[in-house]
């Protein structure tokens, strides 16, 4: 249940929590009060007069809800703000190759605006066989690559989350392990930024309910990816961008959700196509995979753009993001 109160009546949280906090989860944001498990007749005099409204039906995900926080959640790095009306591109290499072609790649992310480097030096690979990072290292080529934009970059494992936070801005965890919920339990714990890349299979209230653990822990800074769902067909696309998740999570929760084309498409021809339609569903950002010489990338080069590709997809992007967040012109009549 969450119970919202009248204006001047704020001094009854305390009393609230104090009552129920033993028994009970509470959560406070402003003047509503998520309280899970109890009626309304549990509830005092002095409590009811003190209520304005209260929402009963309410998802076990509470904390990463509109119901109780109702306004946009802006996450903010050092170079960046994501979610409210900015719109914020990511760019970057699948994996950290070598110190020098993070860099190349950094240049050309940057150029198209975006102000976040992505990177991966831990990889969750399909095959133990296939390339798994350059680990550490990894991680000092793409932090002194970014310059002055911020690291994205992927944790797997609880263990590594004190060594990778100290290279990057913002956690990503990848959509195999969007459930591993001591990582989600770990990174729940600090207040570095987690960017949660939805399952492949995961239902829209698995992801908000994973998002919740890292809540959970204390950390609100949390990005929601879209990037592509398995479905009955991925003959010609690696995955099913679910690009109608965009504006069904934005309802659902206040934290910012991104759009990530390239492993939902899978192929260059595709991403771009992918990425505009993430735009003008209205995601607060995308994260694009780049590469300068995709026959030989180390991960993923099927679904990378070459530089020129991207800064064509990043102006495309930026142009239909100022139409959909134009004011429209006053209301006209139809004449019938
Ligand atoms: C990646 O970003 O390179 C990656 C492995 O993504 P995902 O977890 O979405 O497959
Ligand atoms: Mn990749």
């Amino acid at each position: 249940m969450i119970i919202v109160l009248k204006n001047g009546h704020e001094n009854i949280i305390d009393e609230i929590k104090s009552r129920f906090t033993e028994t009970n989860e509470v959560f406070v944001h402003n003047n509503r009060v998520a309280i899970q498990g109890i009626s309304e007749d549990e509830l005092n005099a002095e409590e009811k007069n003190a209520i304005d409204l209260i929402i009963d039906n309410v998802p076990a995900a509470v904390q990463g809800s509109r119901l109780f926080h109702p306004e946009d959640t802006i996450v903010t790095t050092p170079h960046s703000q994501i979610g409210g009306d900015h719109f914020t591109m990511m760019a970057g290499p699948c994996s950290v190759e070598s110190a020098e072609h993070v860099m190349k790649m950094a240049k050309v992310a940057k150029s198209g605006g975006a102000t976040i480097l992505r990177g991966g030096a831990f990889k969750p690979r399909t095959s133990p066989y296939s390339f798994q990072g350059l680990g550490e290292d990894g991680l000092k080529f793409l932090r002194a690559a970014a310059d002055d934009m911020d690291v994205l970059t992927e944790v797997m494992d609880q263990d590594h989350v004190a060594m990778v936070e100290q290279y990057t801005d913002i956690f990503q965890i990848g959509a195999r392990n969007m459930q591993n919920f001591s990582l989600l339990k770990a990174v729940g714990k600090t207040q570095t930024p987690v960017m949660l890349k939805r399952g492949m299979s995961a239902t829209i209230d698995d992801i908000l309910n994973a998002a919740e653990y890292i809540a959970a822990g204390g950390n609100h800074n949390i990005i929601i990816t879209e990037r592509g769902i398995r479905t009955f067909d991925n003959k010609y696309t690696r995955n099913t961008l679910d690009v109608g998740a965009v504006p069904v999570l934005q309802k659902l929760t206040h934290y910012p959700v991104i759009l990530d084309p390239s492993h939902a498409a899978g192929h260059t021809e595709f991403v771009t196509p992918e990425a505009l339609a993430g735009v003008a569903v209205g995601a607060s950002g995308l994260v694009v995979e780049i590469h300068d010489d995709p026959a030989h990338a180390f991960s993923d080069g099927a679904q990378a753009l070459k530089p020129d590709e991207y800064l064509a997809m990043a102006q495309q992007a930026f142009a239909i993001r100022k139409v959909i967040t134009t004011p429209t012109q006053e209301k006209s009549e139809v004449k019938l």
